[in-house]
């Protein structure tokens, strides 16, 4: 992405046709400064020009995919940094409060505990922080 250089209504151009009326082709001046141009026809004359603005303050459609592939990579990653996280909190913690060993398969175990740990955290928020009265009973 470039910083934008051009004011908000000057990055958008009607491409003029020798037809009447609102141009259908419009050349956009993208956020990410790519210039694209736009075939508007199906949306209505009158709101062309507002759609042309519109499309300006985005970026343009392969810079909006590759941000979008981005971010959903690093939103994987990010996602898989917290599960490890938490797991590593929800082992200490059960260790330090000598939780009993959850049983099962060891998929479920790391997402049991992480549960558990969760819950219990909830629980606590519920009873100390914020004072409510909770009834809760621990199947074990
Ligand atoms: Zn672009």
């Amino acid at each position: 992405m470039k910083p934008q250089t051009s004011g908000p209504t000057s990055n958008v151009t009607p491409i003029k046709r020798n037809s009447p009326g609102v141009s259908t082709h419009w050349t956009v001046e993208h956020a990410c400064s790519h210039r694209v141009d736009h075939d508007l026809s199906n949306r209505p004359a009158d709101k062309r020009a507002g759609f042309a603005r519109w499309l300006a303050s985005k970026d343009c459609t392969d810079c909006w995919k590759a941000a979008r592939d981005a971010d959903s990579a690093s939103k994987e990653k990010w996602l898989a940094e917290k599960r490890a996280e938490e797991q590593e909190a929800a082992a200490a913690w059960a260790k330090q409060f000598d939780m009993p060993q959850l049983e099962g398969p060891a998929k479920a175990l790391d997402w049991g505990e992480r549960s558990r740990h969760q819950l219990m955290m909830a629980a606590h928020t519920a009873l100390v922080v914020e004072g409510f009265s909770v009834k809760f009973s621990v199947l074990s």
